[in-house]
């Protein structure tokens, strides 16, 4: 049943509802399911100017006190797993176990910045060496000040997590932009933090088109940082749009990463890794390890295993307890994944399975799983980030092949070795431009590990202690004694 319209807003401890309507779609039934509403230029300009309001004193409170506001919202998002995982799945078509990872990580990200805030007054004005005897230096580091978060909606809570939990961990003030795609987990979330007994003003949340919120938020001279998750271009737009006022700019973008089956691995991990890596939130991830590199003597037997594993995925939507993979998120992206798929095989590409509609599921948009062998390294199918279940399965016949066509890619998010010999793996790792390699692992990730990628994937690094410094300043007090 249609609810009425969701305020979008939250500004100033407020929420109020704006002027456009933002249509919330079930991915898994193309139905309505919420009308949300969204804002503009001027809601923009009131969160910042509330932020700016909140800023003075919350900047100044101690890491312990805002330690204490972060394990809140972590016990209260505990206490409201279960309604945020279901608003989650109807709103992106994630499976249940999908879902609970979301929201899992979600505590583990606050629970983490609540410990480093805490950790922070301790090395707060640290003695900094000089080579005279004549000054003394220390070190602060400082909330950088209001700052932007823009994030998109193939893991709205998460991103969201990994920027906000340390933004307050540092002591900035924040405004808060989620996709228009999938608001409802997002605003359950915010509903968590508005309670969580933030001052007014700390925590502001203006739901939004990219075009009516976005693009202010990226261009307000008020926000000293903006840290975006999302697609390159619009990623190349917030950069342009930054650079006007000298903004602070994080980026996580896209990526095209691979999975290398060196000749001495476990071909049923790499089958399971594959299909984690290519499969998981029907391959909506930037993460995605969709280019698989396997060692020339296992390929075939490779095939064979990765096209019955794709096959037997039960595709469904969220209602059934037995779904591995859910839908697309949207008709868009669908039809881009399909166009992807037939522009594929017009290059030659060898589609072993799936790719197209589950003859059991009308509507919705599903897709089943696909193979692709013999992908031409110069198709969009092999070098553009597909953003669906898309493997494309490639051989090589020595190490240093697998590694150059690895790192033949403007992106450099993650990537994935399998082997069974520590040298080679470690070896091969070390040679890989990702920011994140897994060895015979799947795509686990602790808050303790850094976030980000080389080349086009990122600007700078989300999580672990890095997270934290992308929202501070660095102040060295130097004096003459
Ligand atoms: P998107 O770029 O279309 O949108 C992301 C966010 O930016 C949304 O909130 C959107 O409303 C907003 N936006 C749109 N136009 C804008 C503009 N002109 N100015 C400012 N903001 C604007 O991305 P998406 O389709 O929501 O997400 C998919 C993309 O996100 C993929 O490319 C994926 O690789 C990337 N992603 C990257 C990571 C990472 O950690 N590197 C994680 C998740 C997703």
């Amino acid at each position: 049943m249609l609810s009425p319209v969701l305020p979008g807003l939250y500004i100033d401890g407020q929420w109020r509802a704006g002027g456009e309507q933002l249509t919330v779609i079930n991915p898994s039934t193309e139905e309505r399911l919420a009308i949300v509403s969204g804002g503009d230029a001027q809601a923009v300009n009131e969160a910042v100017q509330a932020a700016q309001r909140a800023f003075g004193a919350w900047s100044k409170t101690t890491g312990a006190a805002r330690a204490v506001i972060l394990r809140t919202i972590a016990r209260a998002v505990a206490a409201r797993r279960e309604r945020l995982m279901t608003l989650q799945s109807s709103n992106s078509g994630k499976p249940g176990f999908e879902a609970a990872i979301d929201v899992d990580d979600v505590i583990a990200t606050f629970d983490y910045y609540a410990d480093l805030a805490e950790a922070s007054d301790g090395q707060q004005n640290q003695t900094v060496g000089l080579p005279s005897e004549d000054f003394s230096a220390r070190l602060r580091r400082e909330p950088c000040g209001i700052v932007g978060l823009i994030v998109p909606w193939n893991f709205p809570m998460v991103t969201t997590a990994w920027k906000l939990a340390p933004a307050l961990a540092a002591g900035c003030c924040v405004l808060l932009k989620p996709s228009e795609v999938t608001p409802l987990a997002e605003l359950e979330l915010a509903r968590i933090i508005a309670d969580s007994g933030l001052p007014t003003g700390v925590f502001n949340v203006v739901c939004g088109t990219g075009q009516q919120v976005g693009a202010p938020v990226s261009g307000h001279p008020g926000i000293a940082k903006v840290s975006f998750t999302g697609s390159n271009a619009v990623g190349v737009q917030v950069m342009q749009r930054g650079a006007e006022t000298v903004k602070g700019v994080s980026l996580e973008l896209g990526g095209k990463s691979a999975l290398l089956v060196m000749d001495d691995a476990d071909l049923d991990l790499a089958v399971e890794l594959a299909s984690g890596g290519g499969y998981f939130n029907a391959g909506q991830m930037c993460s995605a390890t969709n280019r698989v590199l396997v060692a020339q003597e296992l390929l075939e037997p490779f095939l064979q295993r990765i096209v019955a594993k794709a096959q037997s995925i039960k595709v469904a939507g969220p209602l059934d307890d037995a779904a591995e993979m859910g839908p697309l998120i949207n008709q868009a992206q669908y039809q881009r994944v399909l166009n992807h798929i037939e522009a594929g095989k017009a290059a030659g590409a060898q589609l072993l399975c799936g790719g197209g509609r589950p003859a059991a599921l009308p509507r919705g948009y599903f897709l089943e799983p696909a193979v692709f062998s013999q992908v031409p390294l110069d198709s969009a199918l092999w070098r553009d980030e597909i953003f669906g279940p898309v493997l494309c399965v490639r051989g090589f016949s020595s190490e240093a092949e697998a590694i150059a066509l690895a790192n033949d890619s403007q992106f450099g998010l993650v990537a994935s070795v399998v082997s069974g010999n520590a040298e080679t793996a470690d070896r091969v790792a070390n040679a890989l431009q990702a920011g994140m390699v897994w060895i015979n692992a799947p795509q686990v990730i602790f808050a303790q590990t850094a976030w980000g990628g080389y080349k086009q994937s990122s600007v700078g690094r989300e999580l672990g202690p890095w997270g934290m410094q992308a929202f501070q300043e660095i102040k060295h007090v130097v004096r003459a004694i």
